[in-house]
């Protein structure tokens, strides 16, 4: 009998490609879609039993030729590189792996934030230039202690987010589609505002939730409006969450302070982005989950995922709402 398939869709260096490796299931197959020519493409796809993929998208055509495949694994939380219309219409399950890389983002933010805070690029740079500018950014210069941190999204990554920044002395409000349980507000000493509230408040704006057709172009020129001058803003959830042209002028024309940008509306960027020219703006390229120690819990999760699906034919994590395996389509 063949053994189980596992397709895995985006680009690997050797490190990663020895962690998939190492931590794969016992008996199963591993193939690699950067490894395959066109033609071994298209005899794997309708060939493999699962799907695994972190940002490589997983389009309409991709999924109808999978017509062996039992269930499709992201490694990650944020599902948006995934038809998910099409899977659902294909009876096909789409698990993600929720909460692993929560701390790593939830880092990320506050390193964001530190940093914009700090002029830490800046004056990094200052002193590879030989400039000594001890003085110079004092005045713009500030503490997280004592300002109000709002988190647009309260689900995994924001709720670890308000947890690490409540220890700078931080106060947190959030706001969320659905109200947090009391313990957790307690907990994490959060207040549950209006979006507008939140906006008009907040010193420090982080955002935390999915790109979904009601969330895209959430931030725009109306809602930077709402912001403070002193304000300044952390993406860290998805590019197309914010608008991109209106987030640029809005810095430009000093109607919020600052950024920090780890997802863009168009990956990769290019260093010709207009974002990237402005100072007050500090650029990450989606490196929000990017740890060794997010990886292996992320990879962890999905092959323990995949192993239980084909040896208990039982799965965690369904993100639309498909509890049970795909039964192969017979061709
Ligand atoms: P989660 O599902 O635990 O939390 C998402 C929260 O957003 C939930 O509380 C949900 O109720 C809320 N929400 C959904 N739709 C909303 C809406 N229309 N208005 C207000 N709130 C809404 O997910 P998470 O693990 O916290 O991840 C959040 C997002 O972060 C992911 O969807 C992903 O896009 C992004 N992310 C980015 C990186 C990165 O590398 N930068 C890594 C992981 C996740």
């Amino acid at each position: 009998m063949s053994k189980p398939s596992i397709l895995y869709f985006d680009q690997v260096n050797d490190q990663m490609r020895a962690l998939l490796k190492r931590l794969k299931p016992e008996g199963f197959e591993l193939w690699f879609w950067h490894d395959l020519d066109e033609d071994e493409r298209n005899a794997r796809l309708p060939q493999a039993d699962y799907l695994m993929a972190a940002t490589y998208p997983l389009d309409q055509h991709i999924l109808a030729k999978a017509t062996q495949a039992k269930l499709v694994q992201k490694t990650g939380v944020g599902v948006d590189n995934i038809d998910l219309p099409k899977a659902t219409e294909l009876a096909l399950p789409i698990a993600n792996t929720p909460g692993a890389n929560a701390p790593a983002v939830a880092e990320l933010t506050i390193l964001l934030i530190l940093a914009l805070y700090r002029k830490l690029p800046v004056l990094h740079q200052s002193m590879k230039e030989g400039k000594w500018l001890m003085w110079e950014f004092r005045s713009s210069s500030y503490e997280m202690q004592g300002k109000t941190h709002g988190l647009i999204g309260f689900g995994q990554i924001g709720q670890e987010t308000a947890k690490r920044s409540r220890a700078f002395g931080t106060q947190i409000i959030y706001y969320d589609k659905f109200r947090a349980p009391a313990e957790v507000e307690e907990q994490l000493d959060a207040r549950f505002v209006s979006l507008e509230e939140l906006l008009q408040t907040a010193d420090i704006v982080s955002l935390h939730i999915p790109l979904l057709p009601e969330t895209r172009g959430l931030i725009n020129a109306k809602t930077l409006q709402l912001m403070k001058k002193s304000a300044v803003l952390i993406n860290v959830s998805r590019g197309g969450v914010v608008h991109e042209q209106a987030l640029y002028h809005a810095l430009k024309d000093g109607v919020i302070a600052g950024a920090g940008i780890d997802v863009w509306e168009s990956e990769p960027v290019h260093a010709d982005h207009p974002l990237l020219q402005l100072e007050n703006v500090i650029a990450s390229p989606h490196i929000g989950a990017g740890t060794i120690d997010t990886l292996k819990r992320v990879l962890a999760t999905a092959f323990n995922n995949i192993q239980a699906a084909e040896n208990e034919h039982h799965f965690q994590y369904s993100v639309n709402g498909i509890t049970q395996l795909r039964t192969p389509i017979s061709q």
